[in-house]
């Protein structure tokens, strides 16, 4: 990939639900912003990967979030008939919130066969979610650990969960709302600078009481300028230099 160009990098964005995700590709490709454009079901796969084909900045990725697995539990086999058109897999994991309890078998089937799908394959990058379930997510990564390069979006596990993620080789990928948190400073500081992306999570994470924009990722950056305490050219050259040397594990 032609590296240099890109003007700001989102590793987590959910393109397609947007209310009209075409213009968002678009505008993406004219701002120069690279964005790993994650899926929420195997059955979105083929019109995202449609409307992202021969598309310079934006990449999609074949997802199956935690929260549908329940309802989408029949489309697992749909994932394992993708798998080979893609590099990028996410949103997965496990989100252990009170609401989702009664999905949790099912959530760690799909999440363990998804692995284990990407163990046999190989090659390939995932985002993925752990909201409350950061040790089980660990321990599922730990027991595939062939399944790829695996990027923790968004995490929010305890300092321990933190040190054995970092020991497991995860990555991070950072947005808005997890840079202003408290709680999410405090771990930022303690994740490898080589092993940090940005998100945005959006459309979900509105922001200064407006939506988020895949671009919109600056601000991020200007958070990390200050817990690195480093310049904010420093701090975008970190992440091109981790954008690039991530891409690069792929070949
Ligand atoms: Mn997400």
């Amino acid at each position: 990939m032609n590296t240099p160009a890109i003007k700001s990098y989102d590793f987590h964005c959910h393109i397609d639900l947007y209310p009209s995700p075409t213009e968002i590709i678009i505008e993406c490709e004219k701002r120069a912003a690279f964005v790993l454009a994650v899926t929420t079901t195997p059955e979105a796969w083929p019109q995202n990967k449609r409307w992202m084909q021969d598309k310079k900045f934006v990449r999609p990725a074949l997802g199956f979030h935690p929260g549908l697995a329940s309802n989408k539990k029949h489309e697992v086999s749909l994932f394992d008939s993708y798998i080979k058109e893609t590099s990028y897999v996410g949103e997965v994991g496990l989100d252990g919130s009170k609401e989702l309890n009664s999905s949790w078998g099912d959530q760690s089937y799909i999440f363990n066969h998804i692995l284990q799908t990407c163990q046999r394959e190989g090659g390939k990058i995932l985002s993925i979610h752990s909201r409350k379930a950061a040790a089980h997510v660990i321990d599922a990564l730990k027991n595939n650990s062939d399944a790829g390069i695996f990027i923790l979006h968004w995490f929010s596990g305890s300092k321990k969960d933190l040190e054995r993620a970092i020991d497991i080789g995860c990555w991070f990928s950072i947005g808005p709302k997890m840079a202003m948190s408290k709680k999410g400073t405090e771990l930022i500081s303690l994740m490898p600078k080589d092993r940090i992306l940005t998100e945005t999570d959006a459309p979900f994470a509105s922001f200064n009481n407006r939506d988020v924009m895949p671009w919109d990722v600056s601000f991020v950056e200007k958070k990390l300028a200050d817990i690195w305490n480093i310049s904010l050219s420093e701090t975008h050259a970190i992440f091109s230099k981790n954008f690039t040397n991530l891409i690069n594990k792929l070949k």
